[in-house]
């Protein structure tokens, strides 16, 4: 019997640990370690900054629906991992395990600018639950006492779409209350050009991020670093200063402090590398799926930025990841798989949204993608909501990627896995640092 162990429940390890119970016979145990009670389906976190839903619409207790699915839950926070041991630290007990999967999400590097916040400075997140609640809490006030809005993306970055979201929609908010001329709202990110998201080469998505941004009166400033911030003022590298009542940046990710601690797991920054089975290149027992996962950036860019990790990449991840550790214990037969890390990605604007799709999100060495596009239109606004209705319901009924979606996926060109290639087994996805 081997027992695996998922760290975190979030988009990654809830379906993680249900694919794993999905493909192993019950003589293998599946854990499910989580340090929140809930599921929160994080997309949706631009919305409960602004007052647009709740949070508990969004959000599923884990003790109701994780055990009856014959799958251990385990409310803990883990402290510390012994790749070499196979050992995990929780608060109150170790656990040792045949495989974990890591799907920890990010930790947020609120230290990288003095100033940036919540906690600690004086700009608000989108980025966890209790960040988005004191977005909201922050936004209800500032409504009382309008001024000038900052939103944008800290140097280092890596998500940039749920600023874009933000800013759009909090112009789309004021406009229906009637107040949207009396504030004046500034984008600044540390992307090259907006629209580049931390991937580039999107052909249209430059000029269509900063045609909407300008249809809206937004100022952009872009290829811009932050220096540091103090209360209701922005400092930038350049010398120039932004005056601000209400500011939304987020902030650069690493991985968490315990597997930055944990010798040879992590790169500097805490992400974990994998070979394309999504398996640690020196620890056999390890695998990743989602935001902790190491990606190398796309492309160099004059102020550092990484790449981004959407959901559905963390979708491909845990199927690969599920079938390659069923493979390893014998379970199945066939070849390992790897995920195709084809990007997309929904964003709400209010009265408009944007889609994104990056095929594949690496591009190739002489800089090639299949396709890569940027779409506009309110049925994008619609699909974001229909999506995250159809990802609540499959995870409150302990579903991953029932066939029809997987058909309709490969339908439209988006397989998701594909086997692995002979040459591609030696392939890190970037070198430790
Ligand atoms: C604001 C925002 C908006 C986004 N919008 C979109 C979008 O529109 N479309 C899209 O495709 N992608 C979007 N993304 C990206 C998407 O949310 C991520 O790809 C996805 O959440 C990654 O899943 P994950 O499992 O890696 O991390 P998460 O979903 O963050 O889950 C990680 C979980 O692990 C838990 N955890 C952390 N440390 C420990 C520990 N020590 N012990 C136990 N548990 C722990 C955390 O509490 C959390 O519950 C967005 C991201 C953000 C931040």
């Amino acid at each position: 019997m081997a027992r695996v162990v998922v760290i975190g429940a979030g988009l990654g390890g809830l379906p993680a640990a249900y694919e794993l119970r999905h493909r192993l016979p019950h003589s293998h145990q599946v854990t499910l370690i989580s340090n929140q009670p809930k599921f929160t389906f994080v997309p949706s976190l631009p919305w409960i900054g602004l007052g647009l839903k709740s949070l508990d619409r969004i959000q599923l207790e884990l003790a109701k629906i994780v055990p009856q699915h014959g799958i251990e839950l385990i409310y803990d926070a883990v402290t510390a991992i012994d790749p070499k041991l196979k050992q995990i630290t929780l608060k109150d007990q170790t656990l040792d395990y045949d495989y974990v999967v890591i799907a920890t999400g990010p930790e947020l590097a609120l230290d990288a600018l003095p100033g940036l916040g919540p906690e600690g400075g004086y700009t608000q997140s989108v980025c966890n639950p209790h960040h988005a609640l004191l977005a909201r809490e922050a936004w209800t006030k500032f409504l009382q006492n309008p001024g000038p809005i900052v939103v944008g993306a800290a140097p280092g970055a890596s998500c940039f779409g749920p600023a874009y979201e933000f800013a759009l929609l909090a112009h789309h908010t004021l406009r229906q209350k009637g107040q949207r001329q009396d504030i004046p709202i500034t984008f600044v990110t540390a992307e090259p050009y907006a629209g580049h998201l931390g991937i580039g080469g999107m052909a249209n998505s430059r000029w269509l991020i900063r045609a909407m941004l300008a249809d809206r009166q937004i100022d952009v400033m872009d290829n811009t670093a932050i220096s540091h911030i103090e209360p209701n003022t922005m400092y930038l590298a350049d010398g120039r200063s932004l005056p601000f009542q209400y500011a939304m940046i987020l902030p650069p990710f690493r991985g968490p402090r315990f597997l930055r601690e944990a010798p040879g797991l992590t790169d500097a920054k805490g992400f974990i590398p994998v070979l394309p089975t999504y398996r640690h290149p020196n620890f056999d027992s390890v695998y990743s799926v989602g935001v902790v996962t190491q990606l190398r950036p796309v492309e160099p860019t004059p102020i550092p930025i990484g790449v981004p990790k959407v959901g559905q990449m963390t979708e491909e991840m845990v199927m690969t990841v599920a079938h390659n550790i069923a493979l390893d214990l014998g379970v199945i037969s066939g070849q390992p798989i790897k995920p195709t890390l084809q990007a997309i990605c929904f964003a709400d604007f209010g009265d408009t949204g944007a889609l994104f799709l990056a095929d594949p999100l690496l591009p190739d060495q002489q800089g090639h993608r299949h396709r890569a596009f940027t779409t506009k239109g309110i049925w994008v606004s619609w699909a974001k909501t229909a999506f995250e209705k159809y990802f609540m319901d499959k995870m409150r009924v302990g579903w991953t990627m029932p066939w029809f979606e997987r058909a309709g996926l490969r339908a439209i060109g988006l397989p998701l896995v594909e086997p692995l290639s002979a040459d591609s087994s030696l392939h890190i996805s970037h070198p430790i640092l």
